[in-house]
Formats: structure tokens, C-alpha cells, sequence
């Protein structure tokens, strides 16, 4: 949209320009896309534990989660409570927001950039509403950032980059490769083995759970001896075939990443287009992956921010006040009308 390259990290003028546009407060969800690692690798490690409600369905993309939820309801108790990055980002503003910056629900207006419109879906779900009101006020696609910033005369390409705001503005690498195909997944396990085995994990590129063209890949993992099968799908074709695996015996892996987008979020419907041309994709999943190996840490539990947010408010992943403000529920919305495809 500004004649920059694919792939190019515009995340500091992003902010730049939020702030240009009148913005208060600028956030990073790569910052609570950290707190969602914690949350589900807590509960991929609980399940794997008790042996129940195997494999685990990975639950931020709001396309997949209503898809079962129509289609296949009787699923639903594989799919992670954990919250999208988008809503665990408003429960924590909402509640931590008068604690940091002295700034009540009532003046607060959360707005959230995202890339598709399945987002704005998902912040008018029921479960994702406090006394009346959504967690998420408003949800603009990038697509949209983008018209607002040149409707508003801001060169772009040329505005100084800014960071975002503290508490919620540091990520890790984990955070920011939520944005590929395989990167939830990949985020997950780099905190997993070191919560299994209380070691270093001291490669954490797993580049089988990478690539954009391969819709579907099945990446298997030693975690000290424990075998660890994670299968990584975009598009709802591939998440069908991984269903029917489950539902006739065949699976075999323990976590199952969806994104319902071919490639992933950098692919979604409310970003710049990239469908004429295929390649644009590459170039920012490669972007993600640049970042994150340029950052100096690399894994969520890891990230300072989120270490505090623990210790002085959250307790521990998966501690009651983490349940309470960062896991959802979900509904059958099934009609009675699905044909078997
Ligand atoms: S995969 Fe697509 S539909 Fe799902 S959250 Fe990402 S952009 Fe939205």
C-alpha cells in the first residue's frame, strides 16, 4: 500500500503512525501472542499429563473455532480455552490498564489491528463480552490501517519508527512468528520442552513446522525422550482431513494447529493483497522469521514483560486469575444441516 518491500518490519512506524492518528496508548499483540504460549503450552502439558481431550486444538484463529463449532461440535473439547492473542490483549488492558497508566474501562476505547474480518467476529462472540460490553471495541484490518493512515496525509514510508508502549509492548520471537503457518505451534513447544525438562532448548528453530506453500505438515519431536507429534494445517480442507484422522482412529499426533488461511495470518483476507500474487506470502513469512532471529529473546516464558505480568498479577500460567481473564468457552452452533464432505 506504501510501496514498501513484502516482508519489510514496519511494526515501529506502525506505531508512529497509530500515534499520529491520535492513539494514546500503542500495544504490541506479539506481547500477549507470548501470553497465549504460556497459557497453552501450560494446558497442552496438563492434557498430555492426564491423557484427556487429545490432541489439542490450537484456538486464535476465530474461522477455525466457529467452523467446529458449526460443523463439528462434537470436537469442541479438543479445542484450547485459551484465548486468541487479540482478546487476551483486551481482558489484560481491562483489567491491568487502571493499575499502569490510571485509566478506567469507562475511558478506555480498545482497538485492534488485525488481518481479517474474522476478527471482528470474534470480538462480538458472547464469551468475549464484560458487563454489556465487548473486551474488544473495535476491529480494523490492516487493509484499513492503511486507508486511515493515507486518508490522514501520513508519509508512511518515511516516519520515523517508535516502540510501543510498556507493560504490553515487548515480545519475544515466539510472538511474532504467530503470524505463519506453524508458528503457534513452533512457539508452543520452544516453552514446552524447557517447562518439561527444565533445560535450555538451545536450537529453537524447528524449520519443519515452516513454509508457506505445504498446507499440511506433520513435524515429530523428542522432547527428552517423549514423543511429541504436532500437525500443522492451513486451509479448512486440510483441518477436515485431520478431523476425519481423529474421528476414525488414524491420528497420530498430539497437537493440531489450524489457520484457516492458506499460509497463515500473513495471508488473511484484510491485509494488503497478495492473492495475484503468490509469492508475497514467502516474503512475509521470511519477514517473521528475520525478525525473530534478530531478537534477543526468543521465547515467550522468556520475555521480561511477561515474567512481571506473572509475578505481580497473573500468579502463574494457569492459575485461577489467568483462567478467569484468559480462557474462553465455546458453543455448539450446530443446525442440523452439514453434509460430510
Ligand atoms: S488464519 Fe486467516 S482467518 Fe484465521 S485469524 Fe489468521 S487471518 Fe484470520
Amino acid at each position: 500500500m506504501f510501496g514498501l518491500e513484502p516482508g519489510e518490519n514496519t511494526i515501529g512506524k506502525i506505531n508512529a503512525a497509530l500515534r499520529r492518528l491520535g492513539f494514546k496508548f500503542v500495544f504490541d499483540t506479539n506481547f500477549s501472542a507470548d501470553l497465549t504460549i504460556l497459557e497453552e503450552a501450560t494446558e497442552f502439558l496438563d492434557r498430555l499429563k492426564s491423557g484427556q481431550n487429545l490432541p489439542i486444538f490450537t484456538s486464535c484463529c476465530p474461522a477455525w473455532v466457529k467452523y467446529l463449532e458449526t460443523l463439528h461440535p462434537d470436537m469442541l473439547h479438543h479445542l484450547s480455552t485459551c484465548k486468541s492473542p487479540m482478546s487476551m490483549m483486551s481482558s489484560t488492558l481491562i483489567d491491568l490498564m487502571p493499575k499502569y497508566h490510571n485509566v478506567s474501562r469507562e475511558n478506555l476505547t480498545i482497538v485492534a489491528i488485525m488481518p481479517c474480518t474474522a476478527k471482528k467476529y470474534e470480538a462480538k462472540r458472547e464469551q468475549l463480552y464484560t458487563n454489556g460490553r465487548p473486551d474488544t471495541d473495535i476491529v480494523l484490518t490492516t487493509k484499513e490501517l492503511g486507508a486511515m493512515i493515507k486518508g490522514a496525509g501520513i508519509d508512511f514510508k518515511n516516519i520515523e519508527p517508535e516502540q510501543a508502549d510498556t507493560p504490553f509492548g515487548e515480545y519475544s520471537g515466539a510472538g511474532t512468528i504467530f503470524g505463519a503457518s506453524g508458528g503457534v505451534a513452533e512457539a508452543a513447544v520452544r516453552t514446552a520442552y524447557e517447562y518439561v525438562t527444565g533445560e535450555e532448548l538451545k536450537d529453537v528453530d524447528i524449520k519443519e513446522m515452516r513454509g508457506t506453500s505445504n498446507r499440511s505438515k506433520t513435524v515429530e519431536l523428542d522432547i527428552k525422550g517423549t514423543k511429541v507429534v504436532v500437525r500443522v494445517v492451513s486451509t479448512m480442507v486440510e483441518a477436515e482431513k485431520a478431523l476425519k484422522e481423529i474421528k476414525n482412529g488414524t491420528a497420530n499426533f498430539q497437537m493440531l494447529e489450524v489457520m484457516a488461511c492458506p499460509g497463515g495470518c500473513i495471508n488473511g483476507g484484510g491485509q494488503p493483497n497478495s492473492h495475484n500474487d503468490s509469492s508475497i506470502k514467502g516474503k512475509r513469512a521470511c519477514g517473521l522469521y528475520k525478525e525473530d532471529a534478530e531478537l534477543p529473546v526468543r521465547k515467550s516464558h522468556m520475555n521480561p514483560s511477561i515474567q512481571k505480568l506473572y509475578s505481580q498479577d497473573f500468579e502463574h500460567p494457569g492459575s485461577h486469575k489467568a483462567h478467569e481473564l484468559l480462557h474462553t468457552s465455546y458453543r455448539n452452533k450446530y443446525n442440523g444441516s452439514y453434509r460430510d464432505i
